[in-house]
């Protein structure tokens, strides 16, 4: 599929420094935490166990994330998705603030004094774009015009490379796809993989401190990209 909102242009001055972020599993603890009590509920609700909801969920977040198709995975009847989801946004929707990873928004704050930041997140662009509305602690920090989302199958080095005129670009995402993406195209890109522990799933490591560095904290994030 090709890139539905590609931008084609972007000014950048020379001396500008840019910090490029991910979204889910970089800033947000997308499923183990915000997602939680959703699916809790929709177990309840549907009356399966618990790690079948899991596992159904796992399965949507493998392509494209959409409620229509966790309702198709769960079975549930397509009268009640409309009600189900309003409902399930409204608590996600109080709920996301508070599962950015701890000290994210003082590393943003800090990193934003001398750096633009720039966020580049794939999936879905509606349901990422909703995602990104209510976490509004990060919206001071993104300008509209460097809040790009791409669609999973997409490019996010296209994104990388709207920035390439500035001195510093660096790129910070948990995942090796993209890294390896950016890393091919752009080999002057500083390259941070955040790992969280709270995460705790089975990656791909092999290019962890070889190809990118690593870190587990948002002020290790904050010392890589401080870094001269
Ligand atoms: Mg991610």
């Amino acid at each position: 599929m090709s890139d539905p909102n590609p931008v084609e242009t972007m000014e950048v001055q020379p001396e500008e420094i840019v910090d490029v972020f991910d979204l889910d599993h970089t800033l947000l603890d997308t499923e183990r935490r915000w997602f939680r009590p959703a699916l809790e509920w929709l177990a309840a609700y549907t009356k399966l166990q618990n790690s079948v909801v899991d596992e159904r969920f796992a399965e949507c977040n493998r392509t494209t994330f959409t409620f229509e198709k966790l309702f198709v995975a769960l079975d549930i009847a397509q009268r009640y998705s409309d009600r189900i989801e309003v409902q399930l946004r409204g608590t996600l929707s109080i709920r996301a603030n508070g599962c950015l990873y701890p000290r994210v928004v003082e590393m943003l704050e800090d990193r934003s004094s001398v750096a633009r930041l720039v966020l580049v997140t794939a999936g879905d662009e509606a349901w990422q774009r909703w995602k990104f509305e209510q976490l509004t602690r990060l919206h001071p920090y993104f300008r509209v015009g460097d809040r790009h989302f791409v669609p999973l199958d997409g490019s996010k080095a296209d994104r990388v490379a709207l920035y390439r005129g500035a001195s510093r670009v660096s790129f910070v995402d948990d995942s090796p796809r993209w890294l390896d993406e950016v890393r091919g195209r752009f080999p002057m890109v500083r390259l941070v993989r955040p790992v969280w522990a709270s995460d705790g799933v089975v990656e791909d490591h092999s290019g962890d401190g070889k190809h990118w560095d690593v870190a587990c904290s948002a002020p290790e994030i904050n010392a890589i990209l401080s870094r001269p």
